[in-house]
């Protein structure tokens, strides 16, 4: 059974170091402590993240930061208004607990008066009822809403049992997408065995269909405890590649390049021919770059 708690936080901003992605700096924002998804495959379940010492409470332990948004008012008077705040790096910021909290809403309602540029990764549909704040944002200054998607409906049951499908992850791209809203696809983690070309391929024409103006992919990082975890799913699930995962990550964190090579050259290759962009600016960054010197000039 989920428990909900009501926390207050010292700190809600965390500085990322060398990822400015074109920006003036990167910094990562969660609404939440601990994410209901409970995806087999989750990064954060590790000594080096997880904010619980039970550490597979994260997963039924959810605290909303309920100041968080007070913070992050006096937070964004002090940085740069060009710096990107991405929503959702050690939490879903739209998990089932937004429904009730309304924590990521009012974040964004402070980040909309600043007018920040703005990424958020979610997993689920419930962001549609923010399409307003949204819009708002997309169109005052950057907004990116990247869909984390590695699978079928049926395969997500297994790998994020609590997420909602990614039939619906599409949908709401479709939505967004028709809002102006710039969306794209996140194919991450990816999997070595399990996501397969066919698989990733199905994944960014659906997307394109979707509207999504980009695609990424991005590494299956296991350390300590959540490498524990996923080789016991994978031992339950999938026992014949228990043995080739225990080689793979014996005395590493990601695979080797090979395993991704091919995946990625198929997607800068879709991409292009699709008119999809790889990164989270892509061409749109002169733009980007245009509208936060005339708010600099604003101010
Ligand atoms: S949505 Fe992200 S943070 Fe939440 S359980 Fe899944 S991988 Fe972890």
């Amino acid at each position: 059974m989920i428990k909900y708690e009501i926390i207050q936080v010292q700190n809600i901003l965390n500085l990322l170091p060398d990822k400015s992605d074109g920006f003036s700096a990167v910094y990562t924002l969660n609404p939440y402590k601990g994410c209901e998804h409970a995806c087999q495959y989750c990064y954060v379940l590790s000594e080096k993240y997880v904010p619980y010492k039970k550490k597979e409470e994260f997963f039924y332990k959810i605290q909303s930061k309920t100041n968080a948004a007070f913070l992050l008012n006096e937070l964004l008077k002090k940085i740069p208004q060009d710096a990107l705040i991405m929503l959702g790096s050690a939490c879903d910021p739209y998990q089932p607990a937004e429904r009730k909290y309304k924590n990521t809403r009012n974040i964004l309602e402070v980040i909309y008066r600043y007018k920040n540029p703005v990424h958020i990764m979610t997993k689920s549909d419930l962001i549609l009822q923010d399409i307003d704040i949204l819009s708002k944002i997309s169109a005052a200054s950057f907004l990116a809403i990247s869909f984390s998607v590695i699978s079928t409906d049926e395969e997500s049951s297994l790998f994020e049992p609590r997420a909602p499908k990614p039939s619906k992850r599409f949908k709401a791209m479709e939505i967004l997408s028709s809002k102006g809203i710039r969306c794209g696809v996140a194919i991450s983690p990816l999997c070595p065995y399990i996501v397969k070309e066919k698989t990733v391929k199905d994944i960014i024409l659906r997307a394109n269909l979707s509207g999504a103006k980009y695609v990424f992919s991005d590494d299956l990082r296991l350390r300590d405890v959540n490498k524990e975890r996923f080789f016991a799913f994978i031992k339950k699930f999938y026992p014949k590649l228990s043995a080739r995962y225990e080689i793979i990550y014996s005395k590493r964190v990601s695979p080797p390049a090979i395993f991704s090579e091919k995946i990625n050259e198929m997607i800068e290759k879709m991409s292009a021919d699709l008119g999809m962009d790889t990164t989270l600016t892509g061409k749109t960054l002169p733009k980007i770059k245009k509208i936060q010197s005339e708010l600099f000039e604003e101010k």
